[in-house]
């Protein structure tokens, strides 16, 4: 590409079309899809119901400013919010989503200091990029937002950093990009206690664990969790740019009138793609994806665990990390793959990241894992 701005290590393929799992590149080849973009579309490409929504709203309008009631933003909030007693702000993306979180979790509470962890991702804006544990991320771009400090995932020493001059502590229940690292559930439980008895807001980054990821609407559900404010993004509306922030309704407060805003933010197409996708995601296909995820892990610890580059696996449901040893560049692989038909990610820590649509057949899925071990063992026999 010539026109645009170098920001993004782009791989020589180009995507023309999907349709359901399966994406077709320029020169006509096919790839069984184990990204979803990256966690996005999660219900596959060209989904009946998703776009029979979008191009149902299409003739009518694209966009009213936020300064007129919107019925169809007051649908999808309450389906997000689930019957609790929460309230939503939407945005257009996950960054600007943990933006939000920031600003009414220093608002409301009237502190400033923020808990984040090392290997974390919250986004590429200022405040997100200050939550974010990575010092690639943040190189050349101080000074960054101040009051934020970092905590060791995990670690149960990270409980004595949740003091009562704390606003807010920001955390992914399972870390994506850091690495597909799952948070122990006795740990985050005692993150939310201490957090709990310091006063102190749990904001969950659910951009990309939620949507049925983990097999759960949202991934701290399946924790036990009840984080004060949770963040979600990228399925959302499965490809259209959107972004939310939901938080309990007594922040209400903090977020009156001329508080926040954005132009685009809860954008019609949006709204009617994200209304479809909070629709689709039941209690029967979470539990289908649960049953497949099942069988995906049986099927990764059969006949990848044990491949000598393998360090370990990492993750949960349909969010799966493949460590590899240290000598194997998991772009290569991810070459390799894209050689044999399969798209892959990426994630911290050599990890081979795998966000398949969580749509994906078994027989879809398993066929991925099988190419994953065949093209795995043939590095091995190549570096002997
Ligand atoms: C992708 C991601 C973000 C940032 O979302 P954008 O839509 O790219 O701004 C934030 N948090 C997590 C956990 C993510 O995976």
């Amino acid at each position: 590409m010539k026109y645009v701005y170098p920001t993004y290590q782009r791989f020589p393929i180009e995507i023309k079309s999907g349709q359901g799992v399966r994406l077709t590149d320029a020169h006509g080849q096919t790839y069984l899809d184990f990204t979803s973009g990256i966690g996005v579309c999660n219900f596959g490409y060209q989904n009946p119901t998703i776009q029979a929504a979008v191009q149902a709203q299409l003739p009518k309008i694209w966009h009213t400013s936020n300064l007129y009631e919107n019925t169809l933003q007051d649908a999808v909030a309450k389906l997000l919010v689930h019957g609790e007693d929460r309230l939503v702000f939407f945005a257009n993306s996950g960054t600007e989503a943990n933006e939000a979180a920031l600003k009414l979790a220093r608002k409301y509470t009237g502190k400033t200091k923020i808990l984040a962890f090392y290997q974390s991702f919250h986004g590429r804006t200022y405040g997100s990029m200050s939550m974010t544990g990575n010092p690639s991320i943040q190189a050349g771009y101080a000074p960054l937002v101040p009051d934020v400090a970092f905590a060791t995932y995990n670690d149960p020493a990270a409980l004595a950093q949740i003091t009562p001059d704390l606003a807010a502590v920001i955390l992914e229940v399972v870390q994506g990009e850091g690495g597909v690292f799952a948070g122990q559930k006795a740990w985050l439980q005692a993150v939310q206690a201490k957090c709990q008895a310091n006063q102190v807001l749990l904001i969950i980054d659910e951009v990309q664990t939620g949507i049925g990821r983990t097999g759960y609407r949202f991934a701290y559900e399946g924790y036990g969790l009840d984080p004060d404010i949770y963040t979600t993004a990228k399925g959302l509306a499965n490809g259209l740019p959107v972004g939310a922030m939901v938080g309990r309704a007594q922040f209400a407060s903090a977020f009156g009138p001329g508080s926040h805003g954005s132009t685009f933010a809860g954008n019609a197409l949006a709204m009617a793609a994200a209304q479809a996708v909070l629709t689709n995601l039941t209690p029967t296909f979470l539990t289908d994806v649960q049953a497949k995820a099942q069988q995906v892990w049986q099927a990764l610890d059969q006949q990848v665990a044990g491949l000598p580059m393998v360090a370990r696996l990492t993750g949960k449901g349909l969010m799966i990390g493949i460590h590899l040893v240290p000598d194997v560049s998991v772009v290569k692989v991810i070459t390799a793959l894209q050689q044999a038909g399969l798209l892959t990610l990426s994630a911290g820590d050599n990890t081979l990241r795998l966000l398949p649509p969580l749509v994906m057949s078994v027989e879809d899925l398993l066929a991925g894992v099988q190419t994953i071990a065949t093209v795995l063992a043939q590095f091995e026999t190549e570096a002997v």
